[in-house]
């Protein structure tokens, strides 16, 4: 017993390094307070992409007693905070921007410092509360029932799979029903759908690609078409996914008239906003996104159109009890924390996770901080920031691609004599290497376009401006050479 007893003091005095003290928490706070300032603080006159320029990155230089904040904020400072894109720069107009309110830093901070336990309402009331009230809010923003279930995820991506999975069980698909059933979709569909499909089990259905009309925007009669003869052959039309807002074009499908055909064949009929459905809280946009309101789940991406860290998708679905079946939780040392009707629903019963990080305090966080104004008015800037670039390039002899229906434009230049793929592809090199946006590219029926998204809560007219001028003066350049 002796013995035992000097194990654990001798023990405790080391281990007890992982409470710091006040000082030392001090100081951390301090210095990291400080990082983050000035961080924050380069971003306007800082670039949005590095090159990285092959240096070694090694992260298991930690040593056994550990090193000061001041060697920790250093090395990432050279390191993540230095090469690739810079998606809390203003200049990121590539791929689908993010941003990082600095208020969803210090909620998440909140989040971790107290470690709230988000997973089941028995193990805390207020976290699982405050994220089913924000799926209450999304809800009611997308024309949600109320009462329609769903979760805060860690990004689109699992979003989409907790809307699939939800519905391959809601419509039986299993066992030899899966080669007889058959999904729809447009080329344009975020792969993360497909992923979504394999993942689920559902990698042996017939996927049906259909066609678009010109502005990239799903062809719904071809769609009845699809439908019916699937239906006449004696296959079942399981499930549509529609897009509101693809991630190459920025195009918004015909809801609506998708959801006509989903209630004739009884389909299950998923929207996958990750990118767009944050433009619905703009009134403006309601006839584009008529008809979203009709469909059984939907996805939507904060640490997209809402501007908060990575890390934070929202699947709606209006059949919490389907959402239930695919995902609810039991075992026996969970039995203190059974649902029981008084209680609210817990994350645990509706998605894959248990233990999760409580991703619900910094959009509440942000939402209570700025309020709902300085959001809708932001996506409505990045909506005419987009189709300021689109009228200023036509301008400027580039062509363009469909006027923008969110905030991507797909352009390029046509130049005569010269190779034009050839031509813009060293057009976007000449921005990247310059490092102050960043842009990308995309292919469409293998041809290249160059690709602007604005969906930074930073970028402002100043940064397009900029862009532009980069684009004419390297049109100019490459012209003459
Ligand atoms: C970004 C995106 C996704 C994937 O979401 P993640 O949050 O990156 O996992 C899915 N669909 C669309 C339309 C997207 O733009």
């Amino acid at each position: 017993m002796q013995d035992l007893i000097k194990d654990i003091e001798k023990l405790e005095a080391i281990s007890k390094k992982l409470e710091p003290g006040t000082e030392l928490l001090k100081d951390w706070n301090q210095k990291v307070n400080a990082y983050g300032l000035e961080f924050v603080q380069g971003l306007d006159a800082g670039k949005a992409y590095e090159q990285y320029d092959g240096q070694e990155l090694d992260f298991l230089d930690f040593g056994p007693d550990g090193d000061s904040i001041d060697n920790a904020l250093e090395k990432i400072k050279s390191t993540v905070d230095h090469f690739g894109i810079n998606p809390a720069s203003g200049g990121h107009l590539g791929y689908i921007p993010g941003g990082g309110l600095y208020s969803s830093a210090i909620g998440d901070y909140l989040a971790a410092v107290s470690n709230r336990y988000a997973g089941v309402f028995y193990a805390n009331p207020g976290a699982v509360k405050m994220e089913n009230d924000l799926i209450k809010w999304t809800a009611k923003e997308m024309g949600y029932p109320l009462d329609s279930g769903g979760n805060l995820s860690s990004g689109g991506s699992i979003a989409n799979l907790i809307a699939v999975t939800t519905a391959r069980d809601y419509m039986g698909i299993e066992g030899s029903k899966v080669e007889e059933a058959v999904v729809y979709m447009t080329e344009q569909v975020h792969h993360c759908v497909h992923k979504a499909l394999r993942i689920a089990g559902l990698g042996k259905t017939i996927w049906r690609q259909v066609p678009m009309d010109s502005e990239y925007r799903m062809d719904v009669s071809a769609l009845g078409q699809l439908m019916d003869s699937d239906k006449k052959a004696g296959r079942i039309p399981f499930m549509v996914f529609a897009s509101a807002g693809t991630t190459d074009v920025g195009a918004v499908d015909p809801l609506n008239e998708i959801a006509d055909l989903t209630d004739k064949y009884s389909c299950w009929y998923h929207v996958d906003g990750a990118y767009g459905a944050a433009f619905k809280l703009v009134t403006a946009f309601n006839p584009l996104f008529k008809g979203i309101e009709r469909s059984d789940s939907l996805v939507i991406d904060p640490h997209k159109g809402l501007f908060l860290a990575y890390g934070l998708g929202i699947v709606l679905v209006k059949n919490v009890d389907a959402l239930a079946k695919s995902h609810y939780y039991n075992a026996n040392y969970m039995q203190d924390a059974k649902v029981d009707n008084s209680m609210d629903w817990s994350p645990a019963d509706l998605s894959p996770e248990l233990t999760k990080h409580f991703r619900g305090m910094r959009m509440w966080l942000s939402f209570k901080l700025f309020g709902m104004n300085a959001f809708r008015a932001s996506i409505e800037e990045k909506h005419l920031l987009a189709k300021y670039f689109w009228v200023r390039m036509k301008e400027e002899g580039f062509e363009l691609g469909p006027e923008p229906a969110l905030s991507v434009v797909i352009y390029r230049f046509q130049p005569k004599g010269k190779d034009r793929d050839t031509f813009n592809r060293a057009l976007m090199h000449t921005v990247l290497k310059d490092g102050f946006n960043f842009i990308s590219s995309t292919s469409i029926n293998n041809e290249i376009w160059l690709r602007l998204a604005v969906l930074s809560f930073r970028t402002h007219k100043d940064r397009i401006d900029h862009l532009i001028d980069t684009l004419v003066h390297a049109k100019n350049e490459l012209l003459t050479h």
